[in-house]
């Protein structure tokens, strides 16, 4: 079959501004970054309009390795929809170029459900994650600048909570000594990089209902402590105006087309293992605005993106998904019925069978929100339909809709039947309900996701984990939701662990502040906010050909 790249060549992608227009945009909300792309002024939004705005999130079965397939699914379905002539609009997260360079490659889609220009999008594209990084680092500078010149504010260089970031999987970066090499160095302490995509800065993008929004979480940001332990903010350092400027254009969604000319915003990109992992409200908001169908996706499975898209995405903005998608493949449920990922292109009923259990799993989950899902199984050229009759009858058995679909080799005609199934399944949703209430301890809301979304028997805390607890109560922000960073690969917080893992305890190691984004992450296991290199990283495979056409980003 094509690659990716072949594939894309047989598409020339509309003027952004027939896109924008088809979109009703008006012309002066429309800034063009060449001919493919535009940013989108905020003031859209205030346009009048006449959208239904419904809300459809598609989420996924704990993913393998390689990734199952929400991106492209995502896209094929938007395609379906523009092949329905249904008013339709995405809104997708920003790649990063963290997974893009190490493990997985790019974040476009595949097959025949792409978005494009996809090695601009993957790449630098609007240069949103250059300024989210250089806003967070220019609070890093402000703060070690501070330091040196005086320390007026008396911050504890032992007790600074904000780190420097970077858009890279760069492991010796996450623990460094800052400062080294005389007087005139700076004032050596520990410090160390997280990858932007797992940044505050980016959460604060996300979140953001606007431009003052955005000011007012920039500048209640804890940064550190002082020596007598009070609480640092940014707003003490008088950055964040400048931090203001640097994300002026970075607020504004990027609009993107689909092979089949379906609207894309692609906007604001945090993982959803170590961050909260949805695109940005705002660009939520202006999919809905503009289309009676705006779709989303929730990163990873269920259990990270789509919890933390009701229980923090939803919340904070005012919204409630009319469908939930949860896409699931033959592949991936062979893998959680314990085969090795070099087997899975032949037929294997009873490691399907086996690899239900996650599929039900998820089913209940998304039943805890008072949602029904729509499984869409994401069919692989190697899957035998015998597989795939096995998880439409689980399907049946949970009373659950369920469609075939084949968006990778078909675009968006693979996936009407999907888009068929989403538009009844709309007729019957309730309003969503949170798994927590905001004023649990934070101890009982990590206690209730851990047993209700991952199926753990308990959580339990180390002691850096109580001692930060403390913390949260002093600065009195018990109230906030909670953001979890666990392992994508399992339901638990064991990476290794596949299927539906039951008998485990959750361990929570440390709690960060966000008081800026407005949640506190939980860190568990041993999950890293900077991640490294794989032994061989996809960037091996990565070529600039001599006509300008860059090869293997897939
Ligand atoms: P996710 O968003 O779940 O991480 P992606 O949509 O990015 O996953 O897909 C991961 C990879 O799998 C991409 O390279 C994509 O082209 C490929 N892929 C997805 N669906 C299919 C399919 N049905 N057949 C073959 N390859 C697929
Ligand atoms: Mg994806």
């Amino acid at each position: 079959m094509a690659t990716d790249v072949e594939i894309a060549q047989q598409f020339t992608p509309k003027p952004i501004t027939e896109i924008s227009d088809n979109l009703g945009i008006a012309p002066e909300h429309v800034l063009p970054y060449g001919r493919d792309v535009a940013k989108i002024d905020l003031n859209s939004l205030k346009q009048p309009n006449d959208k239904q705005g419904k809300l459809i999130l598609v989420s996924a079965t704990t993913p393998t390795p390689s990734g199952e397939g929400k991106t492209t699914t995502t896209i094929g379905l938007g395609q379906a929809f523009t092949q329905l002539n249904e008013s339709v609009c995405l809104a997708l997260r920003e790649p990063s170029l963290g997974p893009c360079l190490g493990m997985k490659g790019g974040a476009t889609g595949g097959g025949y459900s792409q978005i494009m220009p996809g090695d601009k999008i993957n790449l630098h594209f609007t240069g949103d994650f250059h300024a989210i990084t250089s806003a967070n680092n220019l609070l890093s500078a402000a703060i070690d600048n501070h330091i040196y010149q005086g320390n007026a504010l008396s911050i504890d260089p032992r007790q600074i909570v904000w780190r420097r970031v970077m858009d890279m999987n760069d492991r010796s970066l996450r623990k460094i000594v800052l400062g080294l090499g005389g007087k005139m160095q700076g004032i050596p302490r520990e410090g160390g990089f997280d990858i932007t995509a797992a940044s505050e800065v980016m959460a604060m993008l996300c979140l953001a209902d606007d431009a003052n929004d955005l000011k007012a979480r920039l500048d209640r940001t804890l940064i550190g402590y002082t020596y007598e332990g009070k609480p640092v903010h940014a707003k003490d350092l008088n950055i964040t105006g400048a931090m203001m400027a640097l994300l002026r254009d970075a607020l504004q969604p990027n609009l993107v087309q689909s092979f089949e000319g379906t609207p894309a915003f692609v906007h604001g990109g945090p993982f959803a293992n170590i961050a909260h992992g949805c695109n940005s409200v705002i660009a939520t908001r202006m999919a809905m605005h503009h289309a009676d169908w705006a779709i989303t996706e929730a990163g990873f499975g269920f259990d990270l993106g789509a919890e933390k898209f009701f229980d923090i995405k939803c919340r904070i903005a005012e919204i409630d998904p009319d469908a939930v998608v949860l896409v699931t493949t033959v592949r991936a449920l062979k893998m959680h019925g314990g085969k090795d990922k070099k087997d899975l292109e032949t037929e294997d009923l009873s490691a399907v069978a086996k690899g239900l259990e996650n599929l039900d799993k998820h089913i209940e989950s998304v039943e805890l929100f008072n949602k029904h899902p729509v499984v869409a199984l994401n069919r692989f050229a190697t899957d035998s339909d015998a597989e795939i009759a096995l998880i439409k009858a689980r399907c049946e058995e949970h009373g659950v809709s369920f469609a075939e679909t084949t968006h990778h080799a078909n675009g968006g005609k693979g996936a009407i039947e999907l888009a068929k199934a989403v538009m009844e399944s709309v007729e019957k949703s309730k309003p969503y309900q949170p798994l927590y209430d905001l004023d649990l301890t934070v101890v009982e809301k990590v206690r209730k996701v851990s047993r209700a979304m991952y199926g753990a028997t308990d959580v339990a805390f180390s002691k850096q984990a109580e001692k930060d607890l403390k913390h949260v109560e002093q600065l009195g922000l018990t109230h906030l939701p909670i953001c979890i960073a666990k392992a994508p690969s399992s339901l638990s917080d064991d990476p290794t662990l596949h299927g539906r893992p039951r008998d485990f305890e959750v361990t929570v190691s440390s709690i960060q502040i966000n008081e800026g984004a407005g949640f506190l992450v939980v860190l568990t296991g041993n999950i890293m906010r900077m991640p490294g290199l794989p032994k061989k990283p996809a960037a091996n495979d990565i070529k600039l050909l001599e006509n300008g056409i860059i090869e293997g980003l897939e």
